[in-house]
């Protein structure tokens, strides 16, 4: 694995590979992807959707350790089952935002009854070494700050950004940002210089810092930035995410996150199952 040290403001374009999720959902994964295996602290990302909903998803319990699980829908719902005893459909404007710590067990499935279209992302939040092995938790945040004006809309999923603070509970600095973009629509947003930060196209393309991007691609912007703007010339959705570059490269074994290798548990038998 490579290092992750600071690179300045560099403009590099990752398209998302392929991927199975479960039984039979492919999804666009955007992290890790290739030498780019974090952004801060964000160390997996896949795009699904947007796809029929009933049914889509549909991923039996697993277990996660060392990191947390960011859930965002754009359209359709989810239902969250997990070994702490939650229970939690999630909608879009929703946050599912499970610390795994030390250890647990969750499941996510489209309900067989949903209609329409499922479409989201997950993410996975490495924790650091001192909070890797916290007790698990989950949250579900029904409301998040949110910025509008007109068409051009941030919700702000993580971190701090523009004197908005995110409520889930954050175990290392870090940002997540959904940016709603109307045709012609712009926007500047103020960035920490001292994050690295990349920005996926959910919906639509876009560009920022001057560089265009598309569906399926995430242009990783390194750091050294105090500002980001964006523009697209037909709506699109946009995903922020930013951190501190890790100061150590992770080590990354199925669902699990650490340090090392030898920390994380063995390999399961026969099938690994769901990643996600
Ligand atoms: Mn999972």
């Amino acid at each position: 694995m490579r290092g992750t040290a600071t690179v300045g403001p560099v403009l590099e374009l990752i398209p998302a590979r392929r991927a199975l999720l479960g039984p039979g959902l492919v999804v666009r994964r955007a992290l890790p992807r290739g030498a780019r295996r974090s952004v801060g602290p964000w160390c997996f990302l896949d795009h699904f959707g947007p796809v029929e909903a009933a049914g889509a998803m549909n991923l039996p319990p697993h277990p996660h350790i060392g990191l947390q699980t960011v859930t965002w829908l754009l359209e359709g719902e989810l239902l969250h089952r997990d070994s702490l005893g939650s229970v939690q459909r999630i909608r879009p404007g929703q946050l599912n935002w499970m610390t795994a710590g030390e250890g647990i067990v969750h499941s996510e499935e489209a309900p067989p009854e949903g209609a329409g279209a499922l479409h989201g992302v997950q993410l996975w939040v490495a924790l650091p070494p001192d909070r890797r092995r916290c007790p698990p938790a989950f949250e579900h945040h029904a409301t998040l700050p949110r910025l509008a004006e007109g068409a051009t809309a941030l919700t702000l999923l993580a971190g701090r950004l523009g004197g908005m603070e995110s409520p889930a509970t954050a175990h290392s600095p870090l940002v997540g940002l959904d940016v709603a973009l109307p045709s012609g629509g712009r926007v500047r947003l103020p960035l920490d210089p001292s994050f690295e930060h990349a920005v996926l196209a959910m919906e639509g393309s876009a560009d920022a810092a001057g560089h265009a991007f598309g569906l399926g691609e995430l242009l990783y912007l390194g750091d050294g930035r105090h500002h980001l703007d964006l523009s697209a010339d037909e709506p699109a959705r946009l995903l922020l995410i930013g951190g501190p570059p890790l100061p150590a490269p992770l080590a990354m074994w199925w669902n699990f996150v650490g340090g090392d290798r030898e920390e994380l548990p063995p390999e399961p038998a026969p099938s690994p199952g769901p990643r996600g």
